[in-house]
């Protein structure tokens, strides 16, 4: 069967790879030069198989509220205007709730577990991929007792569904980390978390390395500078895609446009709900002789990750709601800055980095959208991934890739239900 995948980012790649190793002729969509120029190009590198609590939870709502009042803070709001946020916003405090929060933690823990047995898979499958992969779990510090505490209530239910969590004293995270007896030193860190089943890597990489692998062992064709510009139905199913290189037709196709696809679903008739967050990272030069941390690391009071990916040390976050504004603001990567110098003992030359921001695709429950489309039964979704896109990018692309094949997944059934909210 021919597939055409609509977009080359992590998920996209990673979609086109299962779709081809199932025998199926694959071409897939790209309005950039290359893959992985979108969100998957320099992200927080943490694959936090552990960490699955939403966003949309009470003590995010407070500490969204207190840093829009707060500067220098991790949150900027201007996109006042834009009818679409306020919905999505409404549907995000709505899915804050206690009960909701817990329904939906357990729902990214199943999916979250999936891709780690699945990326484990394409590795052995694919011995010559090079990610800068590091197997040496997260570890979330903290210097607010309130906050380090209320965390520990949801890692203690985070353990109650089966995901290894380990309570650590500030000496006991320095020792995991030496970097962070800068805040011990100064008496401010109260203490940490570790969850040892998680890892690290930089999804860029993976992308590239996949998609290499996708053209040369399974024969995908990757057509890049196609900006997609419709999508064509007959009302039953989709007919084809119009783009700047003309229209290419397939029998399925698969939508992995993460935070952009939504006018473009609109036009036919769906509304994925899927909002474009923006963040931002840094890379520093790090390399052996530099004493970066080597393990990843999470600032959950400033929502800031790191991680060593192999010469380079990452720091990447903050929320920027400004609709599809791509200009960089420059107050959110100087909040990175500040923070990774006053948490982490000196390395490397920090003056000297690269910047970047990229758009989060998130839905307002967090929920990834992969299925098929009632109306349109020929085309699958796979998208709306926000903050977890690279953890769960390997799961992702094989539901969506079986779902061609019409198979379900029996162990994340969840996910056909998100089908009903996208005639809203
Ligand atoms: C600051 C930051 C830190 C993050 N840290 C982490 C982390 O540590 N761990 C984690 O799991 N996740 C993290 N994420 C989230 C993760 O990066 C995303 O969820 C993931 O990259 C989304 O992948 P995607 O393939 O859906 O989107 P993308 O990578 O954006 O891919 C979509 C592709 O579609 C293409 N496209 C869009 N519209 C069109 C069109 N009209 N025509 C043709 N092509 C089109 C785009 O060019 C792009 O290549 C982070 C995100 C940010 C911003």
């Amino acid at each position: 069967m021919k597939v055409i995948v609509l977009g080359a980012g992590v998920i996209g790649v990673t979609t086109a790879y299962f779709l081809a190793r199932a025998g199926h002729e694959v071409v897939v969509l790209e309005k950039n030069s290359a893959s992985a120029l979108g969100c998957s190009y320099a992200n927080g590198g943490q694959l936090s198989y552990s960490h699955i609590e939403p966003w949309a939870s009470k003590s995010s709502l407070i500490s969204i509220f207190k840093a829009y009042f707060t500067s220098p803070s991790f949150f900027s709001l201007t996109d006042l205007t834009n009818r679409e946020f306020w919905k999505w916003a409404h549907q995000f405090i709505k899915n804050s709730t206690k009960e909701k929060n817990a329904e939906i933690s357990e729902k990214i823990f199943i999916l979250a577990k999936y891709s780690k047995e699945v990326i484990a898979e394409i590795l052995e499958q694919e011995t010559r991929l090079e990610f800068d992969y590091q197997q040496n779990g997260t570890l979330h510090f903290f210097r607010n007792q309130k906050l380090f505490d209320s965390a520990i209530k949801h890692a203690q239910f985070a353990s109650s569904l089966g995901v290894a969590v380990k309570i650590l004293n500030p000496q006991e995270c320095v020792k995991k980390e030496p970097t962070l007896s800068k805040l011990d030193d100064e008496n401010k860190l109260v203490g940490g978390i570790f969850y040892e089943t998680d890892a690290s890597g930089n999804s860029m990489l993976f992308t590239k390395g996949l998609e290499k692998i996708c053209r040369e062992k399974y024969g995908v064709v990757f057509e890049y500078g196609a900006e997609i510009r419709n999508i064509f139905t007959n009302y039953q199913k989709i007919t084809g895609i119009h783009t700047s290189k003309g229209v290419f037709t397939a029998d399925k196709y698969v939508c992995a446009l993460g935070a952009t696809g939504n006018k473009l679903l609109k036009g036919i008739g769906i509304n994925t709900q899927i909002y474009p967050i923006k963040g931002y990272s840094i890379s520093v030069e790090a390399n052996s002789e530099y004493l970066a941390p080597k393990i990843a690391l999470t600032d959950v009071e400033n929502k800031i990750v790191y991680s060593r990916l192999g010469d380079i040390f990452r720091a990447a976050g903050t929320v920027e709601i400004c609709g599809n504004k791509s200009e960089k603001n420059q107050k959110h990567i100087d909040f990175i800055v500040q923070k990774m110098r006053t948490s982490l003992s000196d390395f490397g030359n920090i003056n000297e980095f690269s910047d970047w921001c990229g758009f989060r695709p998130f839905r307002p429950n967090s929920i990834p959208l992969i299925c098929q489309i009632k109306k349109y039964p020929n085309l699958i979704i796979n998208a709306g991934h926000g903050s977890l896109g690279w953890t769960l990018s390997a799961a992702s692309a094989k539901i969506a890739a079986d779902l061609i094949d019409n198979q379900k997944s029996s162990r994340c059934q969840f996910l056909e239900d998100e089908e009903a909210s996208l005639y809203q």
